[in-house]
């Protein structure tokens, strides 16, 4: 894994400090993650990381386990049709 005080992009040291969140316009909407293949989305906050210097942002999520789909999770859409799990999925 690379270095997560370095930025992505460019290398540099100059990852800002502190807490930064993203939100969408419209007030408190999470951003979503989306496992399109599956027709499941997932309530996960995205921790953006920006470089100082050259503005690249970064996103991670802090409990990537949480984005496996499991038996518990169904379709948003109930006529989704279902395609058999993958190995890739996981
Ligand atoms: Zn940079």
């Amino acid at each position: 894994m690379s270095d997560p005080n370095l930025c992505g992009r460019c290398g540099d040291p100059a990852i800002l400090k502190g807490d930064i969140g993203l939100r969408t316009s419209r007030d408190l909407e999470l951003i979503m993650v989306v496992r399109k293949d599956h027709g499941i989305e997932k309530k996960i906050p995205l921790q953006p990381r920006v470089c100082g210097k050259c503005g690249f942002v970064d996103l991670f999520v802090e409990n990537p386990q949480t984005l496996k789909i499991t038996s518990e999770d169904k379709p948003v859409d109930p006529d989704y049709k279902n395609r058999p799990l993958l190995e890739h999925d996981f």
